[in-house]
């Protein structure tokens, strides 16, 4: 049976756009469903317009820093309006590059939600199209508690329609999105509560960072209510008040639920291709993405295994290589390096302590610092931490982890020297570039 596409994409996010674009350069007929928006979350609502806000942030800082190198500032204000319509027009273009580039590569698009009326056949805004195969590139989406009046509180996606910073935000969560944009706000003047259910925030992180990223959070003004949960939201007047379940109410002109995001597969009738999901909701994937459904994938954050920007556009670029490159490969899931937008930012990759410790006996690197601009700044609270787990058996780093300025930019490199396991020796026979702070995850004994 001849298939109007040799494959179909739905969702033209990171993952789809680039698994798309793939395809097409080795020959395929590809086309993609979209019916949202162009880049999907990352560039829409997600990782561009949030960086941007955090690059806005640190001139805050900046500001507050520069009076110790001898400059006489004053700030007389910040416009969260003009931030949002430099930030929206950037992302309209990139959005419209993301378009572009399919159009580049000869790929169909499709403005419209596809559903499933078969394993190969899809209803894509009203019309009939078959495909040999098919990916599942649909994301994910924020998610709020169940707790009565939750409906009052912003979702991430919310935050990006703000045009002015409320007086007194109130942040559900302890996750990325929660702790960057605590510091984003408190950054651009708001008072600023985070409430979280752990004794830490980041669970999953190195237990050097999570501590000094409490620390580093309150010493900027952020209060930390751990231990709490919500209970309910109500609105008086024209303030919300969150209530906890130990009795405590939080006040606040706007709450922000970052408490997790979900796999969208809603809608999409999978039933009707036998595609399968896990417990948790995501569509259950072996390790080539392939569905219960032997001719349809699924990649990027509706399979949910790493929800991150370039984890997605390496599997959704594999799978294309895969497919129709005669190229088979699989993006590995080990050894990825990552950031958490924070004041000050955190870098990271590869395994925790107590990861690395429960695998077998490892040797600790800590040093921590403060970074040679603040003795001039006088600004508290940016102590610098830097960690190395090390194999004792093998040598080999292990994991590196970073709470500092540029933390996100220093483990890009750091990540190669793990991804190709590098041993401790070969980070000390390594020359320190000086000044810096990165020089000391080479000169650490
Ligand atoms: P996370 O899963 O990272 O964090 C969710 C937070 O919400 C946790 O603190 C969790 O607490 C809490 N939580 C969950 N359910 C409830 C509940 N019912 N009541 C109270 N608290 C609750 O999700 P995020 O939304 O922050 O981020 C989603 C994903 O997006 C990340 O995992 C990451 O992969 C990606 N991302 C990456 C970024 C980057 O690379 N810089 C930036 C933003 C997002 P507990 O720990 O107790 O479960």
């Amino acid at each position: 049976m001849a298939y109007d596409f040799d494959l179909f994409v739905i969702g033209g996010g990171s993952a789809g756009v680039r698994c798309a674009r793939i395809a097409a350069g080795h020959g395929a007929r590809v086309g993609v469903a979209e019916e949202r928006f162009w880049g999907g979350t990352c560039v829409n609502v997600g990782c561009v317009p949030k960086k941007l806000m955090v690059n806005a942030a640190e001139y805050a800082g900046w500001a507050e820093e520069a009076a110790g190198f001898g400059w006489e500032m004053e700030v007389k204000g910040f416009s969260l309006a003009k931030l949002a319509a430099a930030r929206d027009a950037e992302v309209q273009r990139l959005s419209g590059i993301y378009g572009r580039l399919l159009g580049n590569a000869g790929v169909t698009s499709f403005d419209a939600r596809a559903t499933f009326v078969d394993a190969h056949t899809l209803d894509v805004g009203g019309k009939r199209v078959t495909a040999e195969k098919i990916v599942i590139a649909v994301g994910g989406r924020a998610v709020r508690p169940e707790i009565p009046g939750a409906e009052l509180g912003m979702l991430s996606d919310d935050v990006f329609t703000l045009q002015e910073v409320p007086k007194r935000l109130v942040v559900v969560g302890a996750g990325y999105i929660a702790l960057e944009f605590a510091c984003v706000f408190r950054a651009l003047g708001a008072e600023v509560d985070v409430v979280y259910r752990a004794d830490l925030p980041l669970r999953g992180f190195d237990q050097d960072i999570r501590e000094a990223l409490k620390d580093a959070l309150e010493a900027q003004g952020i209060r930390l209510h751990a231990g709490q949960v919500p209970a309910r939201l109500d609105r008086q007047g024209d303030h919300l008040r969150l209530a906890l379940l130990g009795g405590a109410v939080l006040e606040g002109e706007a709450v922000l639920f970052a408490t997790g995001r979900e796999p969208n597969t809603a809608g999409l009738n999978l039933t009707a291709a036998k595609v399968e999901c896990t417990a948790k909701g995501a569509i259950e994937v072996d390790a080539e993405h392939r569905t219960t459904a032997p001719n349809i994938f699924a990649i990027g954050d509706v399979t949910d295994r790493l929800n991150l920007t370039p984890m997605a556009t390496a599997v959704g670029h594999a799978l294309a290589d895969t497919l129709f490159g005669n190229n088979p490969r699989r993006a590995s899931y080990e050894n990825v390096p990552t950031a958490v937008f924070t004041s000050p930012p955190i870098g990271t990759v590869g395994l925790t302590e107590a990861d690395a410790a429960a695998r077998g006996p490892v040797d600790i690197y800590v040093t921590r610092f403060t970074p040679m601009r603040h003795t001039l700044s006088k600004r508290e609270g940016r102590k610098t931490l830097m960690k190395l787990v090390v194999c004792q058996r093998t040598r080999k780093v292990l994991g590196a982890h970073m709470l500092g300025e540029d933390a996100g930019e220093i483990m890009q490199g750091i990540g190669i020297a793990v991804a190709a396991g590098l041993t401790k020796e070969d980070f000390d026979r390594t020359i320190g570039i000086h000044p810096t702070a990165a020089e000391e995850f080479v000169t650490m004994r």
